[in-house]
């Protein structure tokens, strides 16, 4: 996907930095949503309905393992 969009407004607080950053995510997580401001994001979607999310909760709302 080509980058031509501003970054999620979450991202500086968003635990996905952080997991990218430490390696425990894909690159392609970060890519698709969060650098391209993508809004089939469901943390996104959940924290504007102001839903509770797991913080190891991915953009695609499942749960990924072993991330803390
Ligand atoms: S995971 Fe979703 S809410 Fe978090 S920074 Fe990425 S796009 Fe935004």
């Amino acid at each position: 996907m080509k980058n031509t969009r501003k970054p999620c407004r979450w991202y500086p607080v968003c635990p996905m930095k952080r997991f990218y950053e430490e390696g425990k995510i894909d690159r392609r997580w970060v890519e698709d949503y969060c650098w391209v401001d993508n809004p089939d994001c469901i943390r996104k979607q959940m924290e504007a309905r102001g839903e509770y999310h797991p913080d190891n909760m991915l953009p695609d709302g499942t749960i990924g393992k072993s991330l803390d």
